[in-house]
C-alpha cells in the first residue's frame, strides 16, 4: 500500500506517471544529465555566506561535509598543487573537499557573464544584480549530497518555509494557485530528501558512502503525496523550460570553451525540441488555468510575497553546501514561477521574457535534480517495497 506504483495522470498536471517514468529515463535524464557538465552549466554565481535576516547564525557553518570549495588559492595544502605529493593529506585541511579546480575564478564574471542582461527577479529575495560578495562554484565538485546538517537548525528552516509560508491547503481549499505553492515547495523538499539518502555518510570512520534506502523510505517513499509533489514539481518546472523555448534556443551559452558551447547548444535544443516529448506529453503543466479569477492579480502578488520569504530564509540554512544548493533550487523555482506567470503568450502587452545567466543555470540544474530523483524513485520503488514490506 505504502510504497505502491504511482499510476494516472499527475495531479494538476497533464501526463501520466508512467508517461513521465519512460520519457525521463529514456530522453530528459540522459539530456540533462550532460547538459549540467558543460561548463556554461556548472559555474553559478552565488552569495554563500550566512546572512540570515530572521534569527542569529547557530554555528553550524563549520560542518566538514557542508563545506563548499571556494576555497582561495593560498588555502590550498602544497600536495594539491604538487601532484607527487599526493597522499600526505593531512586530515584538518581548511578546505576538506579542496581540488585545485575548485579554486573559484574570479575572471569569470567579465569572461563567461557578458551578453546577458542583469534584471532582478520578483521571485527572490537576492538582488541578482549584486555582484558584490558574489563567488562561481563548480557545481560539479561539490555535490548536493548527505552533509550532517539535521536537528533543529535544519528543522527550524522547514518548519518556518511550511507554517509561514506555505501552510499546507486544507482538503476544502480549492484556491489551485495556493496549493501550487505549497506542493512545489514539498515537491523540492522530497527531491533534497531522495538526493540526502542517495549519497549517504554510510561509516564515518571508514568514509563509506551509499544509499540508505531506509532514510529514503522514511522521508519520502512512504508518503504518497510527497512522491506526487516530486513528480507535480518536476513537470512543473520542465513546463516553464519548455515554455521559454523560444529564448533558451537563441541565448547564448557563452563559456571561452567554444565546443564545449556549442554541445551545450545543441544538447539544450535537444531538449527544448523533443519529439518523444511532444508527441507524449506536450504539455507538462497547464499554467493558462491559473490566475484567471478575479482576484488573480492580488493573488499573485501575495504569493510573490511568499515565495520572496522563502528565497530569504536560505539566507539562514546554517551550511554552506545546504545553502549553496538551497538557493540554486529556490531560485530556479523563482525562474520557473517568473516565466510561467509573466509569460502570457497570448498577451502581446506582455513585456517580452528576460532572463540572466545565473536564472538559467539555476533553472537547468533544478531540472536536472528533480529528473535524478523522479528517477531514483522510479528505480527503487519496487526494490524498496520488497525489502521495507511490512507484515
Ligand atoms: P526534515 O527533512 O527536516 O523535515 C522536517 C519536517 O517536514 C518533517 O518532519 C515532515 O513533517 C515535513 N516534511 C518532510 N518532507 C516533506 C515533504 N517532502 N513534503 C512536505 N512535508 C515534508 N541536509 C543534507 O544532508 N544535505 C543537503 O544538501 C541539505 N540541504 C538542505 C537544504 C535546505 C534548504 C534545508 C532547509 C535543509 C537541508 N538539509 C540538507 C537538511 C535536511 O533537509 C533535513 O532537514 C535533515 O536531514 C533533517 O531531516 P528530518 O528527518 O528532521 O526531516
Amino acid at each position: 500500500q505504502e510504497s505502491r506504483r504511482y499510476t494516472g495522470i499527475v495531479e494538476d498536471c497533464c501526463c501520466e506517471y508512467e508517461t513521465v517514468d519512460s520519457l525521463n529515463g529514456a530522453v530528459l535524464n540522459p539530456l540533462l544529465q550532460e547538459l549540467v557538465t558543460t561548463p556554461f552549466f556548472r559555474y553559478f554565481k552565488v552569495k554563500l555566506w550566512c546572512d540570515c535576516p530572521f534569527w542569529p547564525d547557530d554555528g553550524m557553518c563549520r560542518l566538514r561535509d557542508c563545506s563548499v570549495c571556494e576555497c582561495p588559492e593560498n588555502e590550498f595544502p602544497e600536495s594539491f598543487k604538487a601532484p607527487s605529493k599526493r597522499g600526505l593529506l593531512s586530515d584538518d585541511l581548511v578546505c576538506q573537499e579542496g581540488k585545485p579546480q575548485a579554486t573559484v575564478d574570479r575572471t569569470l564574471d567579465t569572461k563567461a557573464f557578458t551578453g546577458w542582461i542583469e534584471i532582478d527577479n520578483p521571485w527572490t529575495h537576492e538582488d541578482e544584480t549584486d555582484n558584490g560578495e558574489m563567488t562561481y562554484v563548480n557545481l560539479q565538485l561539490n555535490p548536493e549530497r548527505y552533509t550532517g546538517y539535521t536537528g533543529p537548525s535544519a528543522r527550524r528552516i522547514w518548519d518556518a518555509i511550511y507554517s509561514e509560508n506555505c501552510p499546507k491547503y486544507s482538503s476544502g481549499e480549492i484556491c489551485q494557485e495556493k496549493k501550487v505553492l505549497y506542493k512545489l515547495i514539498s515537491g523540492l523538499h522530497s527531491s533534497i530528501s531522495i538526493h540526502i539518502a542517495v549519497d549517504y555518510l554510510l561509516d564515518e570512520s571508514a568514509n563509506l558512502w551509499g544509499q540508505n534506502l531506509e532514510l529514503m523510505h522514511n522521508r519520502v517513499l512512504k508518503h504518497p503525496d510527497r512522491v506526487r509533489n516530486l513528480y507535480f514539481t518536476f513537470l512543473f518546472v520542465l513546463r516553464a523550460v519548455t515554455k521559454a523555448a523560444d529564448y533558451l534556443e537563441h541565448a547564448e551559452y557563452d563559456s571561452g570553451n567554444h565546443a564545449e558551447d556549442l554541445k551545450a547548444q545543441s544538447l539544450m535544443r535537444q531538449l527544448l525540441y523533443n519529439p518523444k516529448l511532444q508527441a507524449a506529453c506536450p504539455l507538462p503543466f497547464d499554467d493558462a488555468k491559473l490566475w484567471q479569477g478575479q482576484s488573480g492579480p492580488e493573488l499573485k502578488q501575495q504569493i510573490q510575497k511568499q515565495f520572496r520569504n522563502i528565497s530569504a530564509l536560505m539566507d539562514c540554512v546554517g551550511c554552506e553546501k545546504c545553502r549553496l544548493w538551497g538557493k540554486l533550487q529556490v531560485l530556479g523555482l523563482g525562474t520557473a514561477l517568473k516565466i510561467l506567470f509573466s509569460v502570457d503568450g497570448q498577451n502581446h502587452q506582455d513585456p517580452p521574457l528576460q532572463l540572466q545567466r545565473n536564472e538559467v543555470i539555476a533553472l537547468v540544474n533544478l531540472l536536472n535534480r528533480l529528473s535524478e530523483s523522479v528517477k531514483v524513485v522510479n528505480e527503487l520503488v519496487p526494490s524498496i517495497e520488497g525489502l521495507v514490506s511490512e507484515p
